[in-house]
């Protein structure tokens, strides 16, 4: 059986969040639905302030107070996670729940040393002896590319460089073999070998049966990294596929725009050309489609009627009124060209 024809390890379906601010209340995530296989591997992508790294802390339940999160479903193998109590959710999250975060430091103890906090997951979850612990603390950090690990494992995180301090939060997320690891730009701190060495590594641990997904601006990293992407805009889907089959041929402007701005991403040589505009506020989305005041195919209808996420072709969706031009290229030319109104 495939990963695709599995039942899914994560379902998240309705998914909305809404923060209490002193301004009123916001909805930085609104209607997210996806679901990940066992062994599969899923990208988020979008611009910052896109709901991407909300959605994910919303999914490990690890938004603050102020936030409300409902959700139709959110179930990970099987169980509901929303209502789960604390002591639930840190088994989980300790066991078969793991993130990388964008910020190393937030997640590592400054007042320990990185072998220490390595180790004590092996004692605690899994009951080793001390030197049994140190051993398996030096082998996975010697599998991130951390050199010397034997020495480096008396070092505390402050004598770990930017890049340094991020290979010890991945080999962190990997000690207790998760079954599902969410990475939030999990290699923009490392050089282009070592990401390649994570990449690698993230992709072996796939094999083994852990779920990933990975959430990045960085469309290259994606490409590398995930075998489908959704891509979210102010707060939603607007598009979903195999990121074989988006890559080529997006079904959505704002795609269609980070591809642009990313050509690499897509293996071609091409000028980067940034998204017209900036991301829109949420607490004031712009009336229509969000997306109409930077999208270069816009039409009247655009101004007044908000596009619904539906399927455009099997295996895709798009959350645009005209998906079918964009995916063809015709009658307007993809991304760029067409004239407003
Ligand atoms: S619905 Fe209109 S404004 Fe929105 S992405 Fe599609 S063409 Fe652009």
């Amino acid at each position: 059986m495939t990963a695709t024809e599995e039942a899914p390890l994560l379902t998240v379906s309705g998914l909305n969040v809404a923060i209490e601010g002193a301004a009123g209340t916001v909805q930085p995530v609104r209607d997210v639905s996806f679901t990940l296989a066992q062994g599969d591997s899923l990208a988020i992508v979008g611009e910052s302030g896109s709901g991407k790294s909300m959605t994910s802390l919303a999914v490990l339940g690890l938004l603050p107070e102020q936030a409300t999160v409902r959700a139709e479903d959110l179930r990970f193998d099987g169980a509901e996670l929303t209502g789960l109590a604390d002591p639930d959710w840190q088994q989980l999250r300790g066991e078969q729940l793991a993130m990388i975060f964008q910020d190393p430091l937030s997640a590592l103890n400054p007042a320990l040393t990185v072998g220490y906090q390595i180790a004590e997951m092996f004692r605690r979850h899994r009951g080793w002896g001390r030197s049994r612990a140190r051993q398996a603390a030096v082998e996975l950090m010697a599998q991130v590319g951390i050199p010397d690990p034997a020495a480096r494992l008396r070092d505390y995180p402050h004598q770990f460089s930017g890049g340094m301090r991020q290979r010890v939060m991945i080999a962190m997320a990997l000690a207790l073999e998760p079954r599902l690891l969410i990475a939030d730009e999990p290699t923009t701190a490392l050089d282009v070998t070592v990401q390649a060495q994570i990449l690698r590594l993230l992709r072996q641990r796939q094999r083994d049966g852990l779920a990933l997904v990975v959430i990045s601006h960085d469309l290259g990293v994606v490409a590398r990294s995930a075998r489908r992407v959704v891509v979210m805009y102010a707060g939603t889907l607007v598009e979903s596929g195999l990121v074989a089959e988006v890559y080529p041929a997006p079904a959505h402007p704002y795609t269609a725009g980070l591809l642009a701005a990313s050509p690499r991403a897509r293996g071609t040589a091409g000028s980067v050309r940034p998204i017209d505009g900036q991301p829109p506020d949420i607490s004031a989305l712009p009336a229509g489609c969000a997306f109409h005041p930077r999208c270069p195919i816009a039409r009247e209808r655009c101004t007044v009627e908000r596009p619904k996420l539906r399927v455009v072709a099997p295996g895709r969706e798009s959350a645009c009124h005209f998906a079918e031009e964009v995916l063809t290229g015709e009658p307007t030319k993809r991304g760029t060209g067409a004239a407003h109104g």
